[in-house]
C-alpha cells in the first residue's frame, strides 16, 4: 500500500471535482446535463467525446442527460440531421431522459425578452449591420451608444410585437440586451438577441418569423430545464458572462456553463461546415462515407460503438486544446475487434499456387476457429485443393535471407493446413511469375505435425475452385496533412487523392458469403494478416462489398511503449 494517500485516490477530472463540490456544499441533489447538437449536420467523433462527457457525468453520478436541438437558426437545419443525430446517439449505447428543443420554448424565450424590454434592458435597434459593427469599437476601445438605445419600454414592446407579428422585412430592426457598449468582453456589448428571418422552420413552421440568437436561446433553454451543469468546449468561455447576465436578470434556475477543450483529430477536419463542404463538392460519397470522421462514416467502416467509448475514455476532459492522433482511434478499433472478429481468409492480390502432389479433384475440409479470442464462436470448415490463391506478395523471386515466406526451395505453413515446399514457377511472356508450383507435406497437418520439417512463415490462401469473389475497400487518411484546419489556404487543398483504394479481385473462403446468407445483422472480421474488416451496408450475397475498418498494424501502441 502507498504511504501517500493523494496516490490511493481515484483521479478525478476537472468537472467530477466541481460536481463532487456542487453536491458536498448542498448547490444539487443531482445532476442534469445535457447534449445540445445543432441539427445542421451529421454528428462527429467530436460530438462523441462531448456526448461521452455528458451522458457519462450523469451517468457516474446517477443523474440524467437531456437531448436538446438547439435549432435556432431555421436556415440551416433539417429534419434529415435531427434523426441522424437520434440515431447516432442510441447507437452510442447513450439514453437521454427528455427529447427537447429548443425551438418548444420559443414562446417563453419571447416572453423573457419581453420582461428584459420592460425592465429597460433591452432594446430595439432600427440601425443596419453595417452601422452596429461601426459602433461596436475594437477589443482595446469601448464602442458607442446606438442612436435608439434610449427608446422607452413601452415603444420598444410596441416595436418587439411589431417585429414578432411579421410587419418588418428581414433586417428592418433587431433586438439588443442593453448592456455595456464599453465592456472589455466584445460579446458584452450590447449584443443582438432577435433577428427577423421569413424562414419557415422544421420544427415549428411558420409560426415564428423572429428568431432569438444562441446566446439568448442556450443559458435560458438550460435553466427552463433545470440543467445543473452546462458543459461546453473552450471557445464559449467569452460567451460564460453574458450567459450568467441574462441568468441573473431574468431570475431564472441558476444553470452554470463549463468549458472543456474540443477534440481535434489528426488528419481530418471537424467542423460541421468544412464536412459539409467535402460532401457538397463530391470529394467523398455522403457524410457516411467511411472516410469521414462522423459517427455514421465511422459505423459504416466498422468502427465499434465500444471502441469509440473507450476512446473517448483514454483521451479524457482537459482545458487544453491539442490534436490527437487517429491511431489511438484506430488503436482501440483493434482492442475491440480483436476480441469478436470472425476470422476469415481472403486473399486481396491473388497468384495461383499448385500443389502437384495433390490429386486434382480431391478436397479437404479443414477445420479452423471462428475467433481464438472467443471459442462460443466454434469452428468452420475450409475446403482445401490442388489449386489455391496466395498473396502475389507472399512470394518472391530472388527474396532475401529474412524473407519468411514463398521462394524457390523454401518452406512455408499454410494456415491452418500443410507445409509446403516451393519447387518452381510458371511465367508469362513478360517474365512474370504467374504460377507457383509447390509440393506440400502430409505428415505436416496443423495440430498433427510430426513431420519435424521447419517453416518460418504462414500464409493464407484460398481455394481457387470454391473462392468467392469479393470487392475490398481499402481506405488511407482523408488527408495529406496532420492538422488541414490549420495549413495556409483552403483545407481542401490538403485532401489525400488517394485515399480511397477499391479492389475489384480479392478472392475470399466460401463461409465469407455463407455468413451473409445465414446472420441476421453484419459482423465485424479480420481477414487474416491484413485487417479488420466490415460488410459495407450495400454488399449482398451476390455482391459482397467490405469496408476496411482498420490495419492490423500497430504504430499507437508501438509509439508509446
Ligand atoms: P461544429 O463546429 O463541428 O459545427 P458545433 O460546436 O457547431 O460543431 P454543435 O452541434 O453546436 O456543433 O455541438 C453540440 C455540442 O458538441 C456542443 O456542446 C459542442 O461544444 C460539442 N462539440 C462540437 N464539436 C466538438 C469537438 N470537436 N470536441 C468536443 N465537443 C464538441
Ligand atoms: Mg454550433
Amino acid at each position: 500500500m502507498s504511504n501517500n494517500p493523494a496516490e490511493e485516490k481515484e483521479s478525478k477530472n476537472f468537472l467530477e471535482e466541481i460536481i463532487d463540490k456542487d453536491l458536498q456544499e448542498g448547490r444539487h441533489t443531482s445532476i442534469l446535463t445535457r447534449f445540445p447538437p445543432e441539427p445542421n449536420g451529421y454528428l462527429h467523433i467530436g460530438h462523441a467525446k462531448s456526448i461521452h462527457v455528458n451522458f457519462g457525468l450523469a451517468e457516474k453520478y446517477k443523474g440524467e442527460t437531456n437531448l436538446r436541438f438547439d435549432d435556432t437558426n431555421p436556415v440551416t437545419e433539417s429534419v434529415e440531421y435531427v434523426e441522424s443525430i437520434k440515431n447516432d446517439v442510441k447507437w452510442l449505447g447513450f439514453e437521454w431522459k427528455d427529447e427537447l428543443y429548443t425551438s418548444d420554448y420559443f414562446e417563453q424565450l419571447y416572453q423573457f425578452a419581453l420582461k428584459l424590454i420592460r425592465d429597460g434592458l433591452a432594446y430595439v435597434d432600427d440601425s443596419s449591420s453595417e452601422e452596429i459593427a461601426a459602433l461596436k469599437g475594437t477589443p482595446t476601445s469601448p464602442g458607442t451608444n446606438s442612436p435608439y438605445r434610449n427608446r422607452t419600454p413601452e415603444e420598444n414592446e410596441a416595436l418587439f410585437n411589431k417585429m414578432r407579428s411579421g410587419e418588418f422585412p428581414d433586417g428592418h430592426c433587431i433586438l439588443r440586451a442593453k448592456i455595456d457598449m464599453a465592456s472589455p468582453n466584445m460579446l458584452m456589448r450590447d449584443p443582438v438577441i432577435y433577428r427577423i428571418k421569413h424562414v419557415k422552420h422544421h420544427h415549428t413552421g411558420d409560426k415564428w418569423c423572429i428568431y432569438p440568437t444562441y446566446d439568448f436561446a442556450h443559458g435560458q433553454s438550460d435553466a427552463i430545464e433545470n440543467i445543473t451543469h452546462s458543459i461546453c468546449t473552450l471557445e464559449f468561455m467569452p460567451h460564460r458572462e453574458l450567459y450568467n447576465w441574462f441568468i441573473e436578470k431574468l431570475e431564472i434556475f441558476p444553470s452554470k456553463q463549463y468549458e472543456f477543450a474540443r477534440l481535434n483529430l489528426s488528419y481530418t477536419v471537424m467542423s460541421k461546415r468544412k464536412l459539409l463542404q467535402l460532401v457538397d463538392d463530391g470529394h467523398v460519397n455522403g457524410w457516411d462515407d467511411p472516410r469521414m470522421p462522423t459517427i455514421s462514416g465511422l459505423r459504416r467502416r466498422g468502427y465499434t460503438p465500444a471502441a469509440i467509448r473507450e476512446f473517448c475514455k483514454r483521451i479524457g476532459v482537459a482545458k487544453r486544446e491539442n490534436v490527437i492522433d487517429v491511431s489511438l482511434l484506430e488503436f482501440c478499433a483493434r482492442e475491440d475487434l480483436n476480441k469478436h472478429a470472425l476470422r476469415r481468409m481472403v486473399v486481396l492480390n491473388p497468384l495461383k499456387l499448385v500443389i502437384t502432389n495433390w490429386d486434382a479433384d480431391k478436397v479437404e475440409l479443414l477445420e479452423s476457429e471462428n475467433n481464438p479470442e472467443n471459442p462460443e464462436d466454434g469452428e468452420r470448415k475450409m475446403p482445401f485443393g490442388r489449386e489455391l490463391w496466395i498473396e502475389k506478395d507472399d512470394f518472391m523471386e530472388n527474396a532475401p535471407k529474412k524473407f519468411f515466406r514463398l521462394s524457390v526451395g523454401r518452406n512455408v505453413r499454410l494456415k491452418s493446413a500443410f507445409i509446403i515446399t516451393c519447387d518452381d514457377v510458371v511465367k508469362n511472356e513478360a517474365g512474370e511469375v504467374v504460377e507457383v508450383h509447390c509440393t506440400y507435406h502430409p505428415d505436416s497437418r496443423s495440430g498433427q505435425d510430426t513431420s519435424g520439417i521447419k517453416a518460418k512463415g504462414t500464409l493464407h490462401w484460398v481455394s481457387v475452385s470454391h473462392a468467392v469473389p469479393v470487392e475490398v475497400h481499402q481506405y488511407d487518411r482523408l488527408f495529406k496533412v496532420n492538422n488541414p484546419a490549420d495549413e495556409e489556404g483552403d483545407f481542401k487543398d490538403y485532401i489525400n487523392p488517394d485515399s480511397l483504394h477499391v479492389i475489384t479481385n480479392a478472392y475470399a473462403e466460401p463461409e465469407l458469403k455463407t455468413d451473409a446468407e445465414t446472420f441476421s445483422s453484419p459482423r465485424h472480421y479480420q481477414f487474416m494478416r491484413k485487417g479488420y474488416y466490415y460488410p459495407d451496408q450495400t454488399s449482398t450475397p451476390e455482391k459482397l462489398v467490405y469496408n476496411q475498418t482498420v490495419g492490423l498494424r500497430d504504430t499507437w501502441a508501438k509509439m508509446n511503449k
